[in-house]
């Protein structure tokens, strides 16, 4: 398991740069993943073009859902919510620098792509269609 909380990882646990809530925010979802505990928030601003102009995360678990909510919401910044529906899991194992992870790791890495969408689509999401 060591092996997988590369520097990065550790990096963005510690230190994320985008943890917080933004009020108000347009769309805004939070969901958790009860295998490992993980709750995860997170809160956009779009603008009237559907750019994302901010957004932030609040939550708490694990080193890899943690970090990887802080950088799916770096990537995500600037971005069209349209494109961001076609965000894929394989886009967020890039962002973390990850390339397998058994089931459970893998619903902590991608609780933020579940949330993210959540938001974007105002329903819960399924892991399955992720
Ligand atoms: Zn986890």
């Amino acid at each position: 398991m060591d092996d997988l909380y590369r520097e990065n990882i550790i990096d963005h646990y510690k230190n994320p740069g985008y943890k917080g809530r933004l009020v108000p925010a347009d769309l805004s979802f939070e969901d958790g993943n009860p295998l490992c505990g993980d709750e995860l928030q997170i809160d956009l601003q779009v603008d009237e073009n559907g750019i994302v102009t901010d957004a932030r995360f609040e939550g708490h678990g694990c080193a890899i859902s943690q970090a990887s909510a802080d950088l799916v919401i770096e990537d995500i910044i600037g971005k069209n919510v349209e494109d961001l529906k076609k965000m894929s899991k394989e886009d967020v194992l890039d962002l973390l620098g990850i390339e397998q992870l058994g089931p459970v790791r893998l619903k902590c890495a991608l609780l933020s792509l579940k949330v993210l969408k959540g938001a974007i689509y105002g329903i819960p999401q399924k892991d399955e269609d992720l």
